[in-house]
């Protein structure tokens, strides 16, 4: 038995044989051709044809995970369209009398190293985009095959990498888990593996020359671990977890409908974490009692330009609208830092996560905030919206905020546009300033929600996007842990509420001290709700001895 390990992306047991996945492009030689034109027709014609296939592979991915997770295929498509690209091609079909293949091939280099040396994340993150799409306009010209899937057979895929287009191609019914050599957790072929609840493994220190292509192996998704030729008690022993998580899935449905009380009484909301209108069949599927964060940025970063207030309106509309009644917390715009978008034409900073980021955007650029507060305002007409303001430190930035908002509502008032005008508006607590100022923050506002990414990353000094400082994370940090408290109990003195909606509210090994502290509601991704709502169920806070000294 061989065990090799790497991170987990998501979670779950596989069990079945490996199939891996060799990208066979044949190596592009620079070949002399005399006919320029025909070779600039050839890529003309190959370039239609992958923005076609990248069209469909769009509207699938469109179907099955959600406009967000697509909108890369739209993106490959721009960077198709783009004359820097097309003007490199033609460049060295012109200069160097090359085939389309080759002119193709060393744009795909020099773009892939331009974007690679970027410091900005996001565009380093567009290198992997750049070389994807080159290479899907190599295979049409050289006639290679473009579905990476031709297994007949549910196997567990294993790969050095899968970009978004080859993991979108999959064809879930046929794949049991994916598992790459490389990778981050941050990579759209991650969130799409969430999406799809697919168990996923990266970096894993996997072999792949083709000794262990067939074999059985077992992918342990919650460890990051993956058994190959596993001996026959390894394999019992996984065989009944899996069981055992089928099981436990089956019975959570029987939770479908039921109020979230704690064993001794106490009501907790349980909501759930959205990016987009898609994503709304799973939280009515799931039974979230409401929606206590819709990251309304990815509104944003699914646009090349500003999403327009008529835009924005009709999506805050919808959701308000589909979930009847129910509460949806909208949080205003938090781009900056990792989430970019090129047309806000932010400069490159130093440290991204402490600069121009999320509120600071939006009380700077005003007339970008106000655009979202009248669409905001105007949908709560149509629902039980509330809003909610990220990465804030400060009494005075609210002050700012109601100032900005008043002036919104006067303009509404002026005509005649209808809104809800007992609206509630929030905050988050993601920042240890306003952790440790949330005695004066709770009067300014109607309730709080605690950011637990953000508050980790600011109060550990732990950049969240950098993995080499893993080991340096604590989870359960007793300083976070203390402003969570601090956080809950300034709250309820002043009336209002305290719910978590970062990702330590779905993590069950904290749910019994985030009940204790007092946390009245907790916002998680869809697929969480019924889990947590079986842990809620089973907790007596009465009883539960603290670990940590709060
Ligand atoms: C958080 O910081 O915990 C949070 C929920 O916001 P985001 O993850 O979008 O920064
Ligand atoms: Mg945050």
């Amino acid at each position: 038995m061989i065990k090799c390990l790497g991170k987990s992306v998501f979670g779950g047991i596989a069990v079945g044989r490996i199939k891996i996945i060799q990208k066979s492009l044949k190596e592009i030689k620079y070949v002399k051709t005399d006919n320029t034109d025909a070779e600039i027709s050839r890529f003309n014609h190959a370039r239609d044809r992958a923005i076609r296939e990248l069209q469909k592979l769009y509207e699938k991915a469109l179907k099955e995970v959600g406009e967000q997770n697509a909108s890369i295929f739209h993106i490959h498509q721009m960077m198709l369209n783009d004359v820097d690209y097309t003007n490199s091609v033609e460049g060295i079909l012109r200069n160097q009398g090359a085939t389309a293949e080759f002119a193709v091939a060393v744009t795909r280099d020099n773009f892939y190293n331009m974007f690679s040396s970027m410091s900005d994340d996001y565009m380093k993150s567009r290198a992997a985009d750049v070389k994807d799409v080159s290479e899907r306009v190599i295979r049409i010209l050289c006639h290679a095959e473009t579905s990476i899937m031709d297994s007949k057979i549910p196997s567990i895929i294993v790969a050095d990498d899968l970009a978004p287009s080859e993991a979108v191609q999959l064809d879930k019914d046929m794949v049991l888990a994916f598992v790459t050599v490389h990778g981050s957790s941050n990579s759209h072929t991650a969130i799409l593996a969430r999406t799809m609840n697919i168990p996923a493994i990266i970096g894993a220190d996997i072999p792949l020359d083709g000794s262990i292509n067939g074999k059985m192996a077992i992918v342990d998704g919650y460890n990051g671990v993956i058994y190959i030729e596993p001996d026959s008690r390894l394999a019992n022993e996984m065989q009944l977890k899996q069981e055992e998580d089928l099981f436990k899935k089956r019975l959570l449905l029987k939770l479908k409908g039921k109020d979230t009380v704690t064993s001794d009484g106490k009501k907790i909301k349980l909501y759930a974490n959205i990016g987009d209108t898609k994503d709304l069949t799973l939280v009515i599927d799931n039974d979230a009692e409401g929606i206590g964060l819709f990251r309304s940025e990815f509104i944003y970063l699914r646009k090349n330009s500003f999403p327009t207030e008529e835009e924005q309106f009709e999506i805050y509309k919808t959701v308000a609208e589909k979930l009847s009644g129910k509460q949806v917390i909208i949080r205003t715009l938090d781009i900056g830092a990792d989430k970019q978008a090129d047309y806000f034409h932010l400069d490159k900073e130093e440290n991204p996560a402490l600069g121009l980021r999320a509120i600071r955007i939006c009380l700077t650029n005003q007339e970008i905030f106000k655009t979202q507060l009248r669409a905001l305002y105007k949908a709560s007409a149509f629902g039980q919206i509330a809003i909610m303001y990220p990465l804030i430190t400060s009494v005075e930035e609210i002050k700012e905020i109601k100032k900005i908002s008043e002036e919104v509502k006067k303009e509404l008032d002026e005509k005649g546009i209808s809104y809800n005008r007992d609206i509630k508006e929030g905050i988050m607590i993601e920042t240890p300033a306003a952790a440790l100022i949330s005695d004066k923050l709770a009067k300014e506002v109607d309730f709080f929600s605690i950011g637990t990414n953000d508050l980790s990353q600011y109060t550990m000094a732990i950049d969240r996007q950098n993995s080499k400082a893993d080991r340096f994370y604590t989870p359960y940090h007793l300083a976070v842990l203390r402003m969570i408290k601090m956080v809950v109990d300034n709250a309820h003195k002043n009336g209002i509420r305290a719910g978590v909606c970062g990702e330590m509210g779905a993590d069950l090994n904290i749910t019994e001290t985030l009940l204790k502290i007092g946390v009245d509601e907790l916002s998680v991704s869809p697929s969480m709700i019924l889990p947590l709502r079986d842990k809620i169920l089973k907790t007596d806070t009465s009883n539960i001895e603290l670990q940590y000294d709060l």
